[in-house]
This record gives C-alpha cells, structure tokens and sequence, in this order.
C-alpha cells in the first residue's frame, strides 16, 4: 500500500503563561511524501523534530492542521484510527503485565466488530501466525516479565502485525534495548518487513539504524524535511550542514575555509582544487574517511594519536580552523608508517569534501579537478 502525504502540516497553540507570549509550534511543516509500497522508510532526526507527530498524524491519533494523508487513492485525512487499519509500535511498547504473550498479541482482535469479528480458532490462528513470524513461538505462555527486552518488543511487534494491517509504524521502537539487542533487533525488523511486503515507517534518532535498515531515508529537522533519498545517497550527497553532520560516524569534520580563484583554501594551504565556486567564505566538511597520509599532502594538521582500530587506524589530529577540537581521519594501517613528529600531512579524496554556504549551510556543488 503506497503512502502519500500531502503538505502535511501539524501546529500546536502556543501556550504560554499568563501575560507571556510564546510562539505556536510548527511540529510538522508542508510534508509531501509518497512512501513507495512495500517500502520501509526510515524518518529521521533529532529529539523533537516532529517525528511521532508525522506517526500520530498517519496513524490518525491527531488530526492535521493542513494537508491530507493518502492510503493507495484513498483518502483517510478524516479516517478514525480504527477505520485506517494500521500497526503501531510505541517506544514504550508497554505490554500488559498480567496477560500471556498469546493474551497480548490477540489483544487488538478482541474488540473488531461487526463484519470484522473473528471466530475463536480465527483469533488462535492470527496469533500464531503472528508469533512465529517474531519467532515468539514457544513463549505463548509467558507474562512480559518473563522475557528479554528483545522478545517483549517482537510482542509488541506481533501484536501490531496481528490484524494485518495495511501499514506498520514504528515509533523509536529499539530505544528501550541495549546496543547489541539492538542490532539483532533491527535486522529482525527488516526481515519481517521484507517477509510480510508491508509499507513500514520507522522512526528513529538514530542515524546508523535508519541508514542499515531503509530502502529510503527521510532527514527532518525543526518539522522540516531536509532531504530524502536512499541512505548512501543522503550520505554521499548531502542537501546542506545539516544533513551532512547529522549522517555519518564517526562525524564529518568541520572547516572554515575560503573559495578563491578555484581553489579551496583552509588556512594558509591550497587543498583542493573546486572548479566553477565564486569566491566566498564557505564552511569545508571532510569526511573521515576522505584524508590519505601523504608526504606531499597540503593539508597540514597538528597530529595528537594515532588509534588503533584493527583494520583501519583512526588519527586524531587539530587544526586551527576545525570548528571541534578534534579532526578525525580513518586511514589504512599501512599509511601509518609515514607517521612521526608532531604534525601529519593529508591529501583530500574530492568526492568526500563537501562544500556548505557559510550562512545558509546550503551545499555548494563543485567540479574536482587537480
Ligand atoms: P520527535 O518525535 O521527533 O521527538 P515530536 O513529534 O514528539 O518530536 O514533537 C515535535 C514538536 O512538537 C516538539 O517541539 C514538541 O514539543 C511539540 N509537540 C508534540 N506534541 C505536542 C502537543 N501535544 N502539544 C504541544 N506541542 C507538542
Ligand atoms: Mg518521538
């Protein structure tokens, strides 16, 4: 079922106290989307960019300020959550204590009405079906306390899956496990979806989650949407700072530089060449993975460590033009060898320097040429 949203737009009332002003809070802002069918989508940004609003506003627990929300050609702006037919899964995914695994998945089948009332052996079925498809099979009996925080989320997870809904929304829904169930746990999101064939959005402020997860990325910040594209796109071609710094780990290092005559200056040193730029002040973001260890580098930094990772060797090293305090390099191993005294001298990969507008934080596009 392929999603569309239409200049969605959600605004909260101010509500400030008494005598004081205080603005109205765009939570989300002209939002025009299609969600390919049986795509997962990854929406992502900070805390408080608007993220479960879009959630809450698809699946219907808010209503819209503006806009309209489309499942296929079918209109639901004005739908109930019920009449929408979709899954949720909340960050607290909270399960009920007293209930067995089976209880809480059929939950949400006890209540259908009408044309939509299953039989008894339906609602078993339903359920098992949903369970093994979590791999929850086996622990029908159990009460959530008896499980991991990995097998109460794939309740969570079953339970929206159980009416077989049209769409799956998943709110920040591994935030609650450790780092490695984490992983594990998302892997199983994906398999499920791939499985099931369901249009999925899936929330988080996590960048590597969404990025290993999506076939698509959404970027928001402040209720907007930055960017959208597959995740190695948004990486590799960042629309501006913003989206740029929020993608990537370790993070993008951060340079004030000047553009003059087509070449890109840091400092005193001529670093690359960037054909077709006028000249301008401009904010120089190199990824880590973009600097090579070079004696006839020109881009000099102050060298503090190198760290060993195994495969790789990351350099920690300063400049007085980053804006952090440190610039972090991951180079191979064997360029390490070049490595003495206090200073390190890079050459820039050029598909890995990215230029933003010093103002604006807008990319600035620019041919390589050496
Ligand atoms: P996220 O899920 O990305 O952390 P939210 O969608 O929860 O962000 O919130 C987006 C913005 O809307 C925030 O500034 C938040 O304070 C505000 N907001 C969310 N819900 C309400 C509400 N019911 N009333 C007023 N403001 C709200
Ligand atoms: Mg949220």
């Amino acid at each position: 079922m392929k999603i569309t949203l239409s200049h969605l737009t959600k605004k909260f009332p101010a509500r400030g106290r008494k005598g004081k002003a205080a603005a109205e809070v765009v939570a989300v802002n002209d939002f025009t989307f299609e969600i390919p069918d049986g795509s997962l989508v990854g929406l992502l940004g900070p805390s408080g960019c608007g993220k479960s609003t879009t959630l809450n506003l698809i699946c219907g627990l808010q209503k819209p300020t503006e806009g309209q929300i489309f499942f296929g050609e079918e209109d639901v702006t004005t739908l109930s959550p019920q009449q929408r037919g979709v899954g949720m899964v909340f960050q607290n995914y909270a399960l009920y204590p007293h209930l067995n695994v089976e209880q809480n998945i059929r939950f949400p089948l006890e209540n259908l009405k009408g044309a939509e009332k299953l039989s008894k052996e339906e609602m078993r079925s339903r359920v098992e079906e949903a369970a093994s498809l979590v791999q929850l099979d086996g622990l029908l009996e159990r009460k959530p306390a008896e499980l991991s925080g990995g097998q109460q989320q794939r309740v969570a997870i079953a339970r929206a899956l159980v009416k077989l809904p049209r769409v799956l929304l998943l709110d920040e829904p591994l935030s609650n496990l450790d780092a490695r169930l984490r992983l594990q746990t998302r892997e199983e999101i994906r398999r499920i979806q791939k499985k099931t064939g369901i249009t999925t959005l899936f929330v988080t402020h996590d960048q590597d989650e969404a990025m290993s997860i999506s076939d698509l990325i959404v970027v928001m910040q402040e209720g907007v949407v930055q960017q959208i594209g597959k995740p190695q796109e948004v990486y590799d071609d960042p629309a501006n700072l913003f989206v740029a710094k929020f993608l990537g780990t370790p993070p993008i290092n951060l340079f004030t530089g000047t553009v003059k005559d087509g070449a890109l200056y840091i400092g005193e040193e001529t670093v690359l060449q960037v054909k077709g730029v006028p000249d301008q002040p401009v904010q120089v973001g190199i990824r880590p993975e973009g600097f090579l260890v070079s004696e006839t580098g020109t881009f000099t930094c102050a060298l503090s460590r190198p760290e060993v990772l195994g495969r790789d060797i990351s350099i920690l090293a300063s400049h007085p033009c980053s804006v952090n305090p440190n610039v972090r390099a991951i180079v191979d191993a064997e360029s390490c060898e070049h490595l003495s005294g206090d200073t390190v001298r890079f050459l820039l990969k050029s598909q890995k320097v990215l230029l933003f507008e010093q103002t604006t934080g807008s990319r600035i596009p620019f041919e390589s040429g050496r």
